[in-house]
């Protein structure tokens, strides 16, 4: 999906739609004192970049950020200081220093991460209740969320297909039991229920829609944005090349407040593999696995394991055990870092928030489900 620029003019206050704010305006400071001007990508193609900034859309290119490494390729969703009016083509000159980013990774570590959105606040996890409930399909979303530094949310789509509340009720707790510190709601794009506690939940900060092809997260899309994403779909599908027109973007401040951020390589297939990734190279490994003794058996002293067995018979090299035990360590460490990361992110986001007096939004246990209100 992307999503239709209905104008291409943003007045300098309109790029707090965007998301600008006072730290923002910190981090520019010291660009300002040299006549550069602020702003957010909304898509990037082929070494340049849409940006909105406080002169409007500009087209700028990105030959001076640092191409060789990865981490410092513009994506959308990021802040830069580009050139001022005048300046044809303009550059982006520096990019400010992304608060979460989702990157997609394999297992290796010597393999170059992309960076497929960043600044994002919230993950929003689609799962549809029109499927059977694939708790462990969940849980790669959670992570692949967890570790971008967003806060992750489920939304469970399509509650119309479940009438019966108290099927319902224990669907969602099977989630939540699934999902600790992470909000679950549910909602109906048919018959609109629950869709005005997500349309709260992220008319504050900049969001993202994650899951699986068919989830729903097109019409979640649509439904926050208005009617022209389906039109832009259908205008792209006869095209029939998949291409995005100029008049595409991949990041649109919402009517209700908020940004959305949606991206063909954050809807790929692929980007949370890392792990099945892993299983995938070490298929002979994970196949002995099955025949051990335990279910959850670690390979390492256990009696009666098939791994071990197959490394003293010699059919398994014991450099390839060694190596996939390595894998799955850098994964669990990968996940534990981004963790301790999260929690003083967001330690760090409520003293600023609490510093400044700004309420705040909170998700609470309301009788009827998730409830966003306001505190100081
Ligand atoms: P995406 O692939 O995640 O973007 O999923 P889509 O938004 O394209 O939705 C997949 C299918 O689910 C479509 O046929 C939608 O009409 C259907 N769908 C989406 N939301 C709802 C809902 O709330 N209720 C029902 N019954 N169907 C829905
Ligand atoms: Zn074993």
């Amino acid at each position: 999906m992307s999503f239709a620029s209905p104008s291409s003019s943003a007045s300098s206050h309109s790029l707090a739609l965007y998301g600008w704010d006072e730290d923002w305006a910190a981090e520019f400071a010291v660009y300002a004192d040299q006549g550069l001007v602020p702003g957010r990508v909304v898509r990037v193609d082929r070494g340049q970049c849409d940006v909105v900034t406080p002169d409007g859309a500009v087209r700028a290119d990105t030959e001076f950020v640092v191409p060789r490494d990865p981490m410092k390729v513009v994506c959308t969703g990021d802040w830069v200081a580009v050139d001022a009016a005048g300046g044809d083509p303009r550059y982006v000159r520096t990019l400010l220093p992304r608060r979460t980013a989702f990157v997609r990774s394999t297992s290796s570590k010597r393999s170059e991460g992309q960076i497929l959105a960043a600044n994002v606040d919230h993950a929003i996890v689609a799962v549809s209740l029109a499927v059977e409930l694939d708790l462990g399909r969940v849980e790669r979303f959670l992570a692949l969320a967890w570790e971008s530094g967003a806060q992750p949310v489920v939304v469970l789509t399509k509650a119309d297909l479940v009438p019966d509340p108290v099927h319902l009720s224990y669907l969602v707790q099977d989630v939540e039991a699934t999902a600790p510190g992470v909000p679950v709601l549910t909602v109906s794009a048919l018959h609109g229920d629950g869709l005005e506690v997500l349309t709260a939940l992220v008319s504050d900060g900049t969001s993202v829609l994650l899951g699986q092809s068919g989830a729903g997260k097109s019409t979640l899309a649509n439904a926050l944005v208005g009617a022209d994403v389906m039109d832009v779909r259908a205008a792209r599908d006869i095209d029939g090349k998949g291409r995005h027109t100029t008049t595409t973007r991949n990041l649109l401040a919402l009517p209700a407040g908020g940004v959305l951020i949606d991206t063909p390589g954050l809807r790929g297939v692929g980007l949370w593999d890392a792990e099945s990734g892993v299983g995938q190279v070490f298929s002979e490994i994970e196949e002995l696995a099955g025949r051990c003794r335990f279910q959850d058996c670690a390979h390492e002293s256990e009696p009666g394991c098939a791994v071990l067995a197959a490394v003293d018979s010699g059919e398994l090299p014991v450099r390839r055990l060694e190596s996939y035990r390595k894998l799955i360590r850098e994964n669990q460490r990968i996940v534990a870092k981004t963790d301790a990361r999260l929690r003083s992110e967001i330690r760090r986001e409520w003293k600023r928030r609490g510093a400044e007096g700004k309420a705040a939004m909170e998700l609470k246990r309301g009788k009827w489900g998730w409830v966003v209100s306001d505190h100081p």
